[in-house]
């Protein structure tokens, strides 16, 4: 099971602190087969590796540009420097990202230069209110799956995390069965469309320690991708624990 934490647009040097706990927990169920990844800002990418090279904890970036190495983009971070700095994973296409105006074509090219670097992708997919009540979530769903993926060769370098943009920091979960179809249905289209034989699908979307229990028991679900919940370190653990345990 992963456990993905997204700090937004958050922390700061004072909040690696509460990584202590998350570091001993971590410790203490290392023949637990989790994986937990923090995903800071970039001005944390530093000093987060430094705390926890020696530990079960990896780390993650949030976005990255299209291009593979450096080069005249003021203001962007390449997967190359994501590599060097420590980062095994990298989030793309996070629904906070399309809203200001990531296309499924640049989404494209970033997983492509990630992947040539090395790095692990979480690639983000998901349908709005309006979709939802269009019912054309399947549709979304699977085009954002094969203009994202388009001639990439797929490897288990890449985990999906179906966050439904209208549950992203509202407190709304979708009803379980709904939560079951897409899985299973973004499944589908990967073991069909994309001949993926054992795909990866995390879930995301207002996780929190009071409906983790209810999101578990959905078998097709690998994982989660946390935000709010992910900044304090008893929630993020209790997260954990109420999945595993
Ligand atoms: C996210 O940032 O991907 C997310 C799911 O946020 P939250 O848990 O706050 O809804």
């Amino acid at each position: 099971m992963y456990f993905i934490a997204n700090w937004k647009m958050y922390g700061d040097l004072k909040s690696l602190k509460s990584l202590d706990k998350v570091i001993k927990f971590a410790n203490y169920h290392k023949r637990k087969k989790i994986m937990i990844i923090y995903c800071p800002p970039y001005t944390l990418l530093h000093s987060f590796q430094n705390k926890i090279k020696k530990t079960k904890i990896f780390l993650g970036a949030q976005n990255c540009h299209a291009e593979l190495s450096d080069g005249p983009f003021t203001g962007s971070i390449s997967p190359k420097m994501l590599k060097r700095i420590g980062s095994k994973y990298v989030i793309i296409g996070h629904s906070e990202n399309r809203f200001e105006g990531e296309t499924d074509l640049q989404i494209n090219k970033k997983i492509k230069s990630c992947i040539k670097c090395g790095l692990n992708v979480i690639f983000c997919i998901g349908e709005t209110h309006s979709q939802k009540k269009k019912k054309i979530t399947s549709q979304i769903l699977k085009n954002q799956i094969t203009t994202g993926l388009k001639k990439i060769k797929f490897s288990n370098k890449i985990i999906i995390a179906y966050e439904p943009v209208w549950s992203i920091g509202t407190g709304l979960i979708p009803k379980l069965y709904e939560l079951d179809k897409n899985v299973n249905f973004i499944k589908k289209v990967l073991k069909k469309n994309l001949k993926i034989k054992n795909p990866k699908v995390l879930y995301g979307g207002s996780v929190n320690p009071k409906n983790v229990k209810n999101l578990r028991s959905i078998a097709g679900i690998d994982g989660f991708l946390v935000g709010g919940a992910s900044q304090k370190a008893n929630n993020f653990i209790d997260i954990v624990k109420k999945t595993i345990i």
